[in-house]
């Protein structure tokens, strides 16, 4: 069972205020990535310890109001295929109709949990209201208000008894899972054909099915990792191609089954809010990143071409700034190997652990000759640091009032951790615990 939640049914039932309420008010107090966007539909949920990824499927429909239904149904299998949990949600207002029955019918046969969620139940009345909903014959109702928060906390506790706890599974054999991951045209599945060789990019859809993500596995020039398929590895036989939905379903799918992300951008035009989000959402799975600038023989160059064009994606994407770019040209088969090899190093990076003793004796100092500010009249300490036993850097710094450590000074010892080990390409989570 992975991570990634979608939320499906008609439009106006409250799709957008669920996940809103899901999401908010996490990315309020972690979203330090200044340029991401807020009208994208997906998102992190967090409950209870449990990290998930959340897709607002109504996001993507144009015109809300006259939706046909088959955009719907379309959205829905995709949702189905390609999400680990489902929330169907229906509008106790309107009782149940003739497209929450399309959906019902769709929901009925997919091989995953469903949670049916009666939402604006604002009030005790309305929860009589909602036994019709069991007509739907998808068992238990959640009956919520997403508007003031009434009964999401019994639908999240039973949502997230579904998902895996954080401690990572030993992984496959230790080899490094990379996904190259980015908008549409940007040069994805050129790149990875040119690696793989021709041959390699015979893919056989199995029509109607529900397949896994695929990772192939390629060993050469000393080197052995997996690829993780994204959308533009199945261009061929596919219906839904065009589909952003789609391809934002494949995306996060990709982020959620590698180590590494290496997200490609077109030279020609630079980095985008897109870009971005993709990069927000890589960094809040805990991935490791490579940005790789590709069609880089399409711009006219001098001598101080990289530098300028590395400068402008740095200060797009930060404060996270500690992050290898490289610039290929697949065309011209230009340092491909390159940005492969960048992402093993940023594989190794994230594996990296530091004993104890060393974290401490290293940071220790350095918060004595800089502490946090004294908050409402407090001293804050920080006692000791550990690493926690994750599948990527997370660290715990033990300390007296945990509540007052704010966001720059939690910036101030990331930049010393980045200083002293190397996590070039991946991001640190750090935690502020009492003791
Ligand atoms: P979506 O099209 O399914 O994403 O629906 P929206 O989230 O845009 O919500 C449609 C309308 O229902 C908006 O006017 C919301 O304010 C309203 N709404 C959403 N949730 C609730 C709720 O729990 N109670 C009430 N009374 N209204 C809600
Ligand atoms: P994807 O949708 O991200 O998988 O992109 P594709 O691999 O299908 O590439 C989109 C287009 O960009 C194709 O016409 C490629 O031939 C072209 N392309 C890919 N890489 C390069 C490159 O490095 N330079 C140039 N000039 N074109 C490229």
């Amino acid at each position: 069972m992975g991570r990634i939640v979608a939320i499906i049914g008609r439009p106006n039932v409250g799709k957008s205020t669920l996940f809103n309420r899901i999401t908010e008010t996490r990315d309020a107090i972690v979203d330090e990535v200044a340029g991401v966007t807020r009208d994208r539909h997906y998102g992190k949920g967090e409950w209870c310890g449990k990290e998930f990824t959340l897709i607002d499927t109504g996001g993507f429909s144009f015109g809300s109001d006259d939706v046909f239904e088959d955009e719907i149904r379309n959205q829905v299998t995709i949702a189905m295929e390609e999400a680990d949990i489902l929330l169907f949600v229906v509008d106790v207002t309107m009782g149940i109709t003739d497209l929450d029955e399309a959906v019902a019918d769709l929901a009925r046969r997919a091989r995953k949990p469903v949670f049916l969620v009666v939402n604006k139940v604002d009030n005790n009345e309305r929860i009589h209201e909602a036994a019709v909903f069991y007509g739907l014959g998808l068992g238990e109702l959640y009956c919520i208000s997403s508007i003031n928060g009434s009964g999401t906390g019994e639908l999240l506790d039973d949502l997230t008894k579904l998902i895996p706890d954080e401690v990572e599974q030993a992984d496959d054999e230790g080899i490094p899972k990379i996904a190259v991951v980015g908008r549409p045209n940007v040069g994805k599945s050129s790149f990875v054909n040119a690696l793989l060789g021709k041959e390699r990019n015979i893919v056989t859809p199995i029509a109607g099915t529900t397949r896994d993500t695929i990772h192939t596995r390629y060993q050469a020039f000393g080197h052995d990792f997996y690829l993780v398929d994204t959308a533009g590895l199945r261009k061929k036989g596919k219906v839904h191609d065009d589909i952003e939905f789609y391809s934002v379903m494949r995306t996060v799918k990709a982020i959620e089954n590698c180590d590494i992300c290496i997200l490609m951008l077109d030279a020609k035009d630079g980095i985008e809010s897109q870009d971005i989000n993709i990069l927000w959402l890589a960094l809040k799975n805990h991935r490791g990143v490579v940005i790789v600038v590709n069609k880089w023989d399409t711009v006219e160059k001098d001598t101080h071409s990289t530098k300028k064009f590395t400068e402008h994606i740095l200060d797009k994407i930060a404060p996270f700034k500690d992050v290898p770019i490289i610039f290929t040209s697949v065309t011209e088969k230009q340092r491909l190997l390159k940005a492969i090899e960048t992402a093993m190093m940023v594989y190794e990076n994230r594996k990296r652990t530091i004993q104890t003793r060393h974290l401490n004796d290293v940071l220790l100092p350095i918060i004595l000759d800089n502490p946090p500010p004294a908050t409402k009249g407090k001293y804050l300490k920080v006692k000791y640091i550990t690493q926690l036993k994750l599948g990527y850097p997370s660290f715990v710094f033990f300390c007296n009032l945990p509540q007052y450590f704010k966001d720059p000074y939690r910036r101030f010892l990331e930049n010393q951790l980045r200083k002293h080990f190397n996590f070039h390409g991946v991001p640190l989570a750090i935690y502020f615990r009492q003791k």
